[in-house]
Parts: C-alpha cells; structure tokens; sequence
C-alpha cells in the first residue's frame, strides 16, 4: 500500500489519521519508511533531506550508531524497573554540569509534563495563582497553558474541553514588548507565580529575544518574586552546551527540557534552584509522578547523546546553520524578495513577511498561502520541512554540506514557483 491508501484507513481509526495534529497535511502526509542519519524515506519510494527532525528532537542524525548500539544493550538488561538506577543519576549530573540554572533535575516523559510540572512548583512555591505566557508561545499540550494567543486580557482556553475556569489564571503579553508586561505586573504582580518563556520561539517559526528582552524578563521577575521558567525544550542541548540561558547568559530559576535531551527516544525533564526543586514530592508538598519517568532506555539515549554533544560539536553545527542562513539570504536577495530569513545555530525559517518578526502579532500576517506552495515543492523536490509557516526547521550534526546545498537549490526553485518568477 501507499501513503495515499494508508492515509485513507487511517483516518477511520486514528482522528485526523494522525497521533498529533500538526503531522497532517494536505493531500495527505507520507508514511515513513525509515530515517537515517539527515535522510527519511517513504514508503512510495522518496528519499527526503530531513529539516523537519521530528519537530526537535534529532541531533546526531536519525539513529546514531553509537546512541543505538548503547540503547540496544541496555534493552537486554531491562526497560523499565520502577526503582531508582545509577544512570539516572550520570544524566541528571550532566545536565548540571552543562546548564546554568540546574542544581537539581526530575526527569519526565515528554515537554507537555515538564511545562506542567514546572508551573505547579512554581505556583506551590510562591502560593500564588497566576501565571504568564507570551503570546503564540507553545508550552505542550495540558490545559493551563493551551491559552488563546490574541488579546492579553482574554484568558480564554483554545480548545474544547478546558473549562474557562482553568485557564482564568493564564495571563499573555505580546513578546519583546517590554511595556506590556511592565503595565501586566504592574497590576497583576503580587498574585503572579512565574512567567514561562520559550526563550527563542519555535512554535512560531523561528523568534529571537531582542538583546535586553531577556535580561528585563530576569530583572523584573526578580524584582517582584516570580520565578522566572525557561521552557528550554527546543533550544535545550540543541542552541549550544548549556542551551539559550548559556547561548545569551541569562540564569532562571527553573528549566524544562523534553526534545533533544532524549536522544530520540520520549524524555522530559525540569530543573532548577534546590531551594525550588526540594519542594518536589516526596521531599516537599508539591506532587509530581511518572510510571516511566527515568526510564533506563530513554535515560541511557540521552546520557549516550549528550556525550556526543561537546563544544566542537555546536561549533561544527553552527557553521553549517550560518551556511545554509547565508544561501537562502543570497537566492533572496538575488531574487528581489521581501522575506525574512531567520534563525541561529540549527535553527532556521523564512518568513513570507516584509516586516521583521518580533513577535506572534506581526508572524500571523506571513503569507501562509504561498508558504504552502514553497513547502509542497519543497517535498516535491526531495526536502522535508514542517507543514507550517509557524514551526521551526532544523538541521542536525549528520546533515553534509552536499544536503545542505540540496536544501538550498530546493529552496530557490520553490521560492520562484511561490512568487511566480
Ligand atoms: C514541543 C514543545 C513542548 C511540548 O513537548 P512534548 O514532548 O511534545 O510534550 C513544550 N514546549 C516547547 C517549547 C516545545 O517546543
């Protein structure tokens, strides 16, 4: 059978044919045959350079050989165990050693949990109610941050099922907008628990924090006692050694994880001060529990990963990200478009936008329509990125120049086709 065919049958047992929303596109999304290293190959026979990664998790490549063969011999001595294992601890060790705000780490299965968890200890800390999140910013999927993105005052929930009385303690502010929040804490501040930001936005593509924007964020949290949360789960390991707080040297309180710090395999995590972190169950009152949390495989992928990941490593990656960025500004700038092309390290997107984006007001004005036609030549084409103009394309160590300048000759056809040219 084929994509098509298979597509067809499950959208009768799967909702949407999917097992999470963004996967599904129009006509219908390719089943994966299998990936490896930069490539992922369907199974109608098309061989794809892969920017789209799993959406942020892939680092090494699909597969790495050595995280495998680690992860193959841990499976032989168990999968999960229910009980504490010294891995656990070498992994927790290691992100302490690379992130600046982490003294102690509790290890989840997924970002979702991690952004959960770190907002009830926030709130159990402080015992305040509110919280804060930028507009557009994604945090997962559970219901107190899955807050309408518009207007700041509208608390309002944006999906069925959450009761309006859930999200009323959710406020939003626009990002890099200094006087929105200094007006929010203003009024609100005494009752505000944290404020959690993704320190560069990847839900909305690719946004960057204006040089002071996060250095006001530490200031006046600080300031008015709210814990400040960096939901690090794209830029974590992935940005530089010690993600975006080592990237721009700014120090939260506490950090969620997810994404790259499984190595491929379901892992979340949130770390922070001690002081903070000791409130957690069963030390302090603030519950928290997983069946599969610290579970020995994906525990034993991200030890074997995060070795592979030293300062050569981000290095060698932000390199070919400036190479790839420096093409598509090129092909750009040869073909008289008004676009942004933006991003950092292995990180990248284009903007079908004339004007700089700062923030999830001006991103939702880029041209999605002609974003699609790119993105549907982009595949014909042999080059996988997300379905959306508001996610974030990547690039992982495995990806050769060879793909790289594959990706960039794609990107200049599917550019003149978008624009008629
Ligand atoms: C992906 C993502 C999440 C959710 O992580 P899951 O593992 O999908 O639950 C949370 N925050 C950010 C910034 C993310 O990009």
């Amino acid at each position: 059978m084929n994509s098509e065919e298979l597509f067809k049958i499950s959208k009768n047992i799967i909702p949407g044919g999917v097992n999470s929303p963004v996967r599904a596109f129009e006509p219908y999304p390719f089943f994966v045959k299998e990936a490896k290293g930069s490539h992922i190959l369907d199974i109608d026979g098309n061989d794809y350079v892969d920017h789209c990664l799993a959406y942020g998790p892939i680092l090494l490549g699909h597969s790495d050989e050595d995280v495998m063969n680690d992860v193959y011999n841990q499976m032989q001595i168990g999968t999960a165990y229910g009980a504490p294992s010294e891995n656990e601890l070498k992994l927790a060790q290691e992100v302490i050693d690379r992130v600046p705000c982490a003294e102690m780490v509790r290890f989840v299965n997924s970002g979702t949990e991690a952004t959960m968890a770190a907002i009830r200890l926030a709130r159990g800390f402080t015992g305040k109610n509110k919280i804060v999140k930028f507009e557009g910013a994604y945090h997962g999927a559970h219901d107190y941050v899955l807050v309408k993105s518009g207007s700041g005052a509208a608390c309002l929930p944006d999906s069925a099922g959450i009761p309006e009385s859930t999200t009323q303690n959710t406020l939003s502010v626009p990002f890099n907008d200094v006087e929105a929040l200094t007006q929010l804490i203003k009024e609100e501040g005494e009752n505000i628990a944290c404020i959690i930001v993704e320190p560069v936005m990847g839900n909305i593509g690719c946004v960057e924090p204006t040089v002071k924007y996060l250095k006001f964020l530490r200031e006046i949290t600080e300031e008015n006692g709210i814990v400040l949360i960096f939901d690090e789960v794209i830029t974590g390991f992935r940005l530089s050694h010690g993600g975006a707080q080592e990237y721009y040297g700014i120090k939260p309180d506490l950090v969620t994880f997810a994404k790259v710090l499984g190595g491929g395999f379901p892992i979340g995590a949130y770390a922070g001060r001690k002081e903070i972190m000791e409130l957690i169950a069963p030390n302090g009152p603030v519950y928290q529990a997983g069946t599969f949390s610290g579970n020995p495989i994906s525990i034993q992928a991200g030890l074997s990963t995060l070795k592979k990941l030293d300062y050569p490593f981000y290095g060698e990656l932000s390199r070919k990200g400036d190479l790839l960025r420096n093409n598509i500004s090129d092909i750009v700038e040869d073909l008289k478009l008004d676009l942004q092309v933006v991003g950092l390290s292995s990180m990248f997107q284009i903007y079908f936008n004339p004007d700089t984006v700062l923030n999830y007001e001006i991103a939702k004005r880029s041209d999605v329509k002609r974003f699609l036609v790119y993105f549907r030549d982009l595949l014909k084409n042999g080059v996988f990125i997300p379905p959306s103009q508001f996610e974030c394309n990547f690039i992982s160590g495995a990806h050769s120049e060879e793909d790289l300048i594959k990706t960039s000759e794609a990107i200049e056809n599917a550019l003149k086709l978008a624009w008629d040219l």
